[in-house]
């Protein structure tokens, strides 16, 4: 899960990471106030979760009170992408801007911290074209982050020695710290500031939780900004595995793996997927709900596709021919259940009027077929 740049600043400060005075803010009037506070000359920063804001245009600088208001006004009306919350920053005059991020390298099971003394907006071209100005240091999780490695890494920001120095080892200390309480995927600060006076401060912030860890890391909460369609986060609000696509093959399976092989089979037959959804497993009694999340895309076919064992195939196809008679889709259905107790699900999908097909293959064959013939 990715945290906004206000939430990462929080864990980083928790951490005795140096931040920006800030204020989160809703709407332009907060905006006003809270720049004021913080005199005036600030930052402007769109909390959402794509990176590359500044390239975007969703940092501005504002140099008064009435500007960041005007800013603030702009931002939350943009149209290309949901703003809802603002981060309104006292401006940092900086004279320097250096890279630092920690993430897990899944070949070598370990922490990867790698730095840079060139940082600010550009890192992804400055790995692709100078990635020996990036220096990577793996950490052995059980060992801990060491004295050494701190030193290489501060000596790689190419801030060691002095005041400074001390500064920078203590972020990166203490970024590690955060990488671990958080079960974190990656930590990330870029930019890293140093200021005229040699102190550092976090510019920006990422973090992300890895998912498998969400149940020991409570206090975040997935909003709309996490996901990609209004149908995305229904679905994930209500655990049901969902993944928009565009194409014209709604599916509506049993089991992340056989759901994966629909897939690939609706594409290798040439046709294409409008919505992944898996309704598998504790989800199994829930037909209805998933039907209605399908129905929600302009999708030309509905395909069912289940080999219950535990999740039973009768249930399942009582669900779907439930679901059917109360939602009454206008597209055609096309089922493929089987498993435990298939012969009842057969026998409620005839007596429903759908025509049960046994074979996964030709039921994709059947529901790309219909979508060609059907009107583009
Ligand atoms: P990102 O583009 O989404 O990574 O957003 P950042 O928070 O990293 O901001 C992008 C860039 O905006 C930074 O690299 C800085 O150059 C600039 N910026 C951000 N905060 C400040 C600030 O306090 N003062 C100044 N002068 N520039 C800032
Ligand atoms: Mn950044």
């Amino acid at each position: 899960m990715k945290l906004f740049e206000y939430q990462a600043k929080e864990a980083f400060a928790a951490a005795g990471i140096p931040v920006p005075k800030s204020r989160l803010v809703t709407d332009p009037a907060q905006a006003r106030a809270a720049a004021d506070e913080l005199g005036g000359h600030c930052v402007v920063k769109a909390q959402v979760l794509t990176g590359g804001r500044g390239k975007a245009g969703l940092i501005k600088l504002a140099g008064s009170a009435a500007e960041a208001e005007a800013l603030s006004a702009s931002l939350l009306g943009e149209t290309r992408q949901i703003i809802t919350r603002l981060l309104i920053e006292e401006a940092v005059d900086f004279k320097r801007e250096v890279y630092l991020s920690i993430t897990v390298d899944a070949v070598a099971g370990k922490a990867l911290i790698m730095a840079s003394a060139d940082g600010g907006v550009d890192i992804e071209h400055l790995a692709a074209t100078a990635p020996e100005k990036i220096a990577r240091v793996l950490v052995d999780l059980d060992q801990g982050l060491q004295a050494f490695q701190i030193k290489n890494v501060v000596f790689a920001l190419g801030l060691a020695g002095g005041e400074t120095g001390k500064q920078a080892a203590a972020v990166v200390k203490n970024l590690y710290a955060v990488f671990r309480k958080h079960d974190a995927e990656l930590a990330e600060i870029n930019p890293l500031f140093v200021t005229a006076d040699g102190s550092v401060v976090a510019g920006d912030g990422k973090l992300i939780i890895d998912d498998n860890s969400l149940s020991r890391q409570a206090g975040y909460e997935l909003t709309r900004e996490h996901f990609d369609s209004d149908t995305e986060f229904e679905a994930a609000q209500d655990g049901i595995p969902y993944l928009q696509f565009d194409g014209d093959i709604s599916l509506m399976c049993a089991g992340a793996g056989l759901t994966t092989t629909v897939f690939d089979l609706i594409n290798y037959e040439g046709g294409s997927v409008a919505n992944y959804l898996e309704f598998g497993g504790p989800n199994y009694r829930r037909a209805k709900r998933a039907m209605e999340l399908c129905l929600k895309n302009d999708c030309k076919v509905l395909l069912v596709v289940t080999f219950g064992t535990i999740a039973r195939a009768d249930v399942m196809a009582e669900g779907v021919v439930e679901a059917m008679n109360e939602l009454k889709p206008r597209v055609p259905i096309i089922t493929c259940i089987r498993g435990t107790n298939e012969e009842e699900a057969t026998a409620t999908l005839r007596k429903a009027g759908l025509e049960p097909m046994f074979d996964t293959e030709e039921a994709v064959r059947k529901a790309v077929a219909l979508c060609a013939g059907g009107k583009s």
